[in-house]
Order: C-alpha cells, then sequence, then structure tokens
C-alpha cells in the first residue's frame, strides 16, 4: 500500500519498512481505541524515523500532538514493544507535509474498514421496486427518542400528525433550520413510524443528490418515462436537504412533475432544507409547491432542551454519567446537537481509554481542546464546520510559511536565526489577535513552549509594528491574506 521505501535495520538483523512496522503497531492499538478515536487521531501518522531506541512519530497537525501524548504515547509504547521489543521510546514530531500524503501514510480506512452492524449487512440502500431504490432508514431514528422543546415542537408535532395520515392534511411537509438541529432525525423517524404502522406502504427516502443523480442517468438512458413510472409507487417520499436542488434546473423540472404526480394522487411528501422555500431559490412553480403545505422551522435548542438530549444520548450510549457534568456540557455547548454529541463521544473515549469518570474538571479539558478557536478541523468526530470559514490557526502556519518561504516544521522547531524568529512570533500574533488562542494553547502549538515566551513574542511583535513600516506591511499583507481584515 505504502511506497515509502526508508528501511529500519533491526537489532533482530530483520529490516523492514516504516510503513509495514507502523501498520503492525497501529495492528496492536487499533482494538484498543474505539475506532471513530482511532481514525480521527491515527489519520496521516506515519514513522519518521528512529534513533536507537526512540521511535520517531509523525504527527500531521501540530495540535494532535498535545493529545497524542497525554492519550496515546503509553499504549503507543505498548503495542510497538509487543512488535519490536528494542523500542524503548515514543517521539513525537510534527510534520504538516504528512497530510493528506498517501505516499507516506496508511490509508486507515482501508487498513481497517469498519465492521458492519446493520441490520442489512454492507447494503445502505434497499430496493423497493424495479429500479426504485431508498436509503435504509437508521432505526435510531425514532420520534420516541426525539426531544421535544419549543426550539421544535412544530415540526415533531407535524411529523406526528404526518406518520398517522401521511397524505393528510400536512402535505407537503417542509422542515427547515440549521445544521445539526435534528431535521434528518425527524424525517427518518417519521418514515419509521408510517412503516411501523403501515409495513407494506412503500417509503422512499433519499437525498436531493441521490435523486439528481438518478434524474441524469434517467436522462442519459433515455429512460424518463421509465423513470417516472418507478415513482408512481411510492406512498410516501422523503427528500432530505432539498437546498441543493439550487441551479439544478434539469432535476427540479423532474422533481416537480414526480411531486404533481405524487400530490395529485395524495401520497406524503416530507422535505427538508436549510432554509425556507422562499429563499432556496428555485423555480418558482416549485417553490409555490412546497409553500402549499406545512412549513415548520426547527432552531438551536434551549438550554433545558440540550440538557434532556444529553441525559437521552447518555443513556443511549449506556453512559453513567453526573447530572452536573451533562449541565455543565449542556451551559457550554449551545451551537447545535451534533456539537453536544461530539462532546458526548469525547466523553466516550475518556471512559474507555483511562477508565476515567468523566467530572466537570476533565469535561472541561475536553470543551477546551475542542473550542472553536482552537480546533476548525472537519475531520473531528462529531463536529461540523462551522457555515463561514474562518482561517484555522493550520491556514495561519501555512499562510506565514508560504509568505516568508519558512517551513512550518522550522517555524515549529526550536532555531533562533533571526529568519525563522520574525515569521515565528508574527504566527504567534496573528494567532492571540485573530484566533484568539489562549496563550498556552499557542505555547502547546509551537512544541510546547511556555507561555511567557509566546506572550513576549506578542508584545515584540506589537511593539516592533508600531514603527517598523516594513513588518507592518508584511503584517497586513498577511492579513489580507488570511482574510482576517
Ligand atoms: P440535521 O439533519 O438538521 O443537520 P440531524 O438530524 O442529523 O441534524 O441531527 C444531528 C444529531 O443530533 C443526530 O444524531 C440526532 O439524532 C441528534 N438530535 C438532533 N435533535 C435532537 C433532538 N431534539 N432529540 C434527540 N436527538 C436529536
Ligand atoms: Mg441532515
Amino acid at each position: 500500500m505504502m511506497s515509502s521505501v526508508s528501511s529500519l535495520p533491526r537489532s533482530t538483523g530483520v529490516v523492514v519498512d516504516y510503513a509495514t512496522l507502523w501498520l503492525e503497531i497501529l495492528r496492536e492499538l487499533a482494538p484498543r481505541i474505539p475506532r471513530s478515536q482511532f481514525i480521527t487521531w491515527f489519520k496521516d501518522t506515519a514513522i519518521l524515523g528512529r534513533e536507537e531506541g526512540k521511535l520517531v512519530v509523525g504527527l500531521p497537525l501540530p495540535m494532535s500532538l498535545g493529545w497524542h501524548m497525554e492519550h496515546y504515547s503509553a499504549l503507543t509504547l505498548e503495542a510497538a514493544q509487543r512488535i519490536d521489543s528494542t523500542i524503548l521510546q515514543i517521539v513525537y514530531r510534527v510534520d504538516v507535509g504528512l497530510k493528506d500524503d498517501a505516499k507516506r501514510t496508511l490509508n486507515l480506512l482501508e487498513h481497517f474498514p469498519e465492521k458492519k452492524r446493520r441490520k442489512l449487512p454492507g447494503k445502505q440502500e434497499v430496493r423497493l421496486a424495479e429500479g426504485l431504490v431508498s436509503k435504509i432508514l437508521n432505526p435510531r431514528y425514532m420520534l420516541e427518542n426525539f426531544i421535544v422543546g419549543s426550539s421544535n415542537r412544530l415540526a415533531y408535532a407535524a411529523c406526528q400528525a404526518v406518520s398517522v395520515q401521511p397524505g393528510g392534511r400536512y402535505n407537503p411537509l417542509f422542515l427547515y433550520g440549521g445544521v445539526g438541529l435534528g431535521k434528518t432525525h425527524l424525517l427518518q423517524a417519521t418514515g419509521n413510524a408510517i412503516l411501523k404502522l403501515m409495513p407494506t406502504a412503500t417509503v422512499v427516502y433519499t437525498t436531493t443528490e441521490d435523486f439528481t443523480n438518478q434524474v441524469i442517468e434517467a436522462i442519459q438512458r433515455q429512460k424518463m418515462e421509465q423513470f417516472r413510472r418507478r415513482y408512481r409507487v411510492v406512498d410516501v417520499l422523503i427528500i432530505d436537504d432539498v437546498q441543493f436542488l439550487a441551479n439544478k434546473e434539469r432535476t427540479q423540472e423532474e422533481f416537480f412533475h414526480t411531486f404533481n404526480a405524487l400530490y395529485e394522487e395524495q401520497k406524503q411528501i416530507i422535505l427538508s432544507a436549510d432554509r425556507p422555500p422562499k429563499e432556496l431559490q428555485l423555480e418558482d412553480r416549485l417553490t409555490s409547491r412546497f409553500e402549499k403545505g406545512m412549513i415548520a422551522d426547527v432552531s438551536p435548542p434551549d438550554y433545558e432542551t440540550r440538557l434532556a438530549i444529553l441525559v437521552e444520548k447518555a443513556q443511549e450510549y449506556e453512559l453513567f454519567i453526573d447530572r452536573t457534568v451533562l449541565e455543565f456540557i449542556a451551559e457550554h455547548a449551545d451551537q447545535n446537537v451534533r456539537e453536544l454529541e461530539g462532546i458526548l463521544m469525547q466523553v466516550v473515549a475518556q471512559y474507555d481509554l483511562e477508565q476515567r469518570v468523566p467530572t466537570v474538571k476533565s469535561i472541561a479539558e475536553i470543551m477546551e481542546k475542542l473550542s472553536k478557536d482552537f480546533y476548525k478541523e472537519e475531520d473531528l468526530v462529531g463536529f461540523t464546520v462551522p457555515p463561514k470559514r474562518m482561517a484555522s490557526f493550520q491556514d495561519v502556519l501555512e499562510g506565514v510559511s508560504r509568505y516568508y518561504s519558512v517551513s512550518v516544521q522550522d517555524m515549529i522547531g526550536s532555531s533562533r536565526v533571526r529568519e525563522i524568529l520574525i515569521p515565528r512570533q508574527i504566527v504567534m500574533f496573528l494567532l492571540k489577535r485573530y484566533l484568539r488562542m489562549s496563550y498556552e494553547r499557542i505555547g502547546d502549538v509551537f512544541s510546547k513552549r511556555d507561555h511567557t515566551t509566546v506572550i513576549n513574542a506578542v508584545k515584540k511583535i506589537e511593539k516592533v509594528l508600531q514603527h517598523d513600516p516594513q513588518l507592518l506591511r508584511e503584517v497586513r499583507a498577511l492579513e489580507k491574506e488570511l482574510d482576517f481584515v
């Protein structure tokens, strides 16, 4: 899989390449870490070298350093020693070049495939009739385990009503709201509930993307007629995220016909989007069709609802967490429900890894680690990217690195030559000013430098900026490039 051929002489005289060694170690490690955590934290890692008993492990992001040292170094060493007992120590080195470098890193998803726990193994879709497929409804999404609060009461009530009388008064049903607020949950739960009451109903749940692909395929194969016929047998059509219909004229047109055919036969249609119909910028006739039925929004949950959701999820995960801890999370994570779940996932990891009962303090630590200014990475389990993309600290590092032609590695490293020192101090200055990172965290990023070093660096840049027009120009240019101003 890997093409890295750097070879590693072992005391046994056996020569293996680093990639093979790392894979063997990861195979030891994987069963001991929850899979999602494993994939998140070990993605794009590699062995960079070996210095006698020291094994040098490369991490793609500066911010994973602290996490690895705190959570995985002991486990990793143990695993390594099981493979090669002459390894005495694990040292970490950040090498941002590892990120997405398929040549130097292992494809974890391939080497560690997910064990399927679905009812229909390996299948994400069900075939309902000739050529008619639906995505499988997740049985975890139920109306019964959806927590109702003022933020989603109307949407929930509408789903409830539709589930007992599809094609009735609320047709079409249109739910809208921001990401991670429960739209998909409600849509699938309604589908599940209908099937429970009417097991022979033909319920199609699909995403706008899938629907579009089907339309395109039908057009290419000149099978539009067949496509339309297929949808006539549908009793309930559920389409998630219809905001993606924007700018897809042909799909919109087809959707319009399908919609009308179903609507006229009083078949139920349920849709979701991130915006109300009017703001979707679709063909007018489609917009007005959407507006014919029931429109309900879901908004971010209030504190009580967040707490109730946490209690519910903790039960689902069989976690026994002190109520004060849940209250603390509910108080501080107020963006969306997915964020709440993300934090719970971290709590699960803490249980698994350290057999440690979560406390307010340990959760506060987790949340600080995950807090917005520090973490803008998409891969983190359970987190969604904020809609407006702000420069992440990775961007700052890379931006400054490009601007001054100094490698990120050097900036993070310990060299004090001026050519490297100034860019490093500018990075610190920008991280502080625009990402509002704490001095401690900035220190962590820079090879665990003391926070006083960071304070001095930031102060120094602030001072020099007042009398050095050259530096001022450079910093302004960087601020522009990073979209800070
Ligand atoms: P959306 O589709 O709006 O982006 P999802 O339906 O995917 O959001 O919700 C994200 C996660 O939050 C899901 O795991 C879902 O089960 C959970 N969730 C959201 N709202 C609630 C709620 N009111 N009660 C229970 N779980 C919820
Ligand atoms: Mg969704």
